[in-house]
């Protein structure tokens, strides 16, 4: 679990060492228990129907495996926490999807400061150190200074960029980008979007007509519409989703700021109530601070 050392320290230290506690305390199987383990799991975020599927399931495993040491116990809740995780998924797995041929194109979308421009400036790099050639599109034009943010990150990540002054049409720069990316030969076209919700039906227009600006110049485009939420805003985070999932066909998430949390349980009820696959996780402000999220991984590197 090492590629989560850093930035789960404090969901580690609150939910992870609860339960650690609780477990170490373990003495026997009664209701205090289930109630302690329950409001554990349930302040981390896991979400109510999960954390009384994981107690409900817990008693019975408990039960048929004759649990005594708090050991076992424990790797029962991180067992059904990963069940979880797995049950609530699609075949989808947490890798992108890639086109077969020519630029794979990947449309970020989510409101306002939850971290799309930043995700975008990471996973830049991060492709860009795989020896990909990387272009992003500035097609948030309504957020004063998205533009320039992402023209900061693509000056550090030394990836190339297209852009036009902000109230521009985000459809005209996403046009001018993927012609770029086709006649030069990128690998991957990451397009940044204005997150504005108030007008949902303004918001489906807006990215259906993006959609098919790139679709008409590379079929099967976008190969992935990552939604970008951020995990300390808990329930709304998950609101947020549910919206977004009916005005355009996600395929992913992106859960940013975990670092800030303490709520790490938020990436298993995201999986469990929208039926969506985390792609990755953010853990801080930094280049490096984005990981592909791995559920195991996860889920121990919660108890480290
Ligand atoms: P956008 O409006 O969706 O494009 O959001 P931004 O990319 O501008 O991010 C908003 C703020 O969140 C910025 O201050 C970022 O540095 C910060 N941020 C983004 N991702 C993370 C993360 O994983 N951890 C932390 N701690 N901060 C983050």
């Amino acid at each position: 679990a090492e590629r989560y050392d850093k930035g789960l320290e404090k969901s580690r230290t609150t939910f992870g060492e609860r339960l650690n506690h609780l477990l170490a305390n373990f003495r026997h199987v009664d209701e205090s228990f289930f109630d302690d383990l329950e409001e554990t799991l349930i302040g981390a975020d896991v979400g109510y129907e999960a954390a009384m599927q994981i107690s409900d399931q817990l008693r019975d495993e408990v039960k048929l495996q004759n649990a005594k040491r708090p050991k076992d116990v424990q790797n029962v809740v991180v067992e059904k926490l990963i069940d979880l995780y797995d049950a609530a998924g699609t075949e989808e797995n947490n890798e992108l999807h890639f086109a077969d041929k020519g630029p794979t194109v990947i449309l970020f979308v989510g409101v306002n400061g939850v971290g799309k421009t930043t995700t975008i400036g990471k996973m830049a790099k991060m492709f860009k150190t795989q020896g990909k050639k990387v272009l992003l599109a500035a097609a948030d034009t309504f957020r004063a200074g998205a533009i320039e943010q992402l023209n900061v990150w693509a000056k550090r990540d030394g990836v190339d960029i297209v852009m036009k002054p902000e109230k521009s049409d985000p459809s005209a720069v996403v046009f001018d980008a993927v012609k770029k990316a086709k006649a030069e030969d990128y690998d991957i076209l990451f397009v940044d979007t204005a997150g504005r919700l108030q007008n949902k039906s303004n918001l489906m227009n807006e990215l259906a007509k993006m959609k098919r600006v790139i679709s008409r110049e590379i079929p099967n485009a976008p190969h992935e519409v990552l939604l970008v939420l951020d995990s300390t805003t808990g329930q709304n985070a998950l609101n947020q989703a549910k919206l977004f999932k009916e005005t355009t066909d996600v395929t992913g998430i992106v859960l940013t700021k975990l670092d800030g949390t303490a709520r790490g349980g938020i990436v298993l009820a995201i999986r469990n109530e929208l039926h969506l696959p985390v792609k990755y996780v953010g853990l801080g402000e930094q280049v490096d601070d984005l990981r592909p999220f791995e559920p195991t991984e996860f889920v121990y590197g919660l108890f480290k």
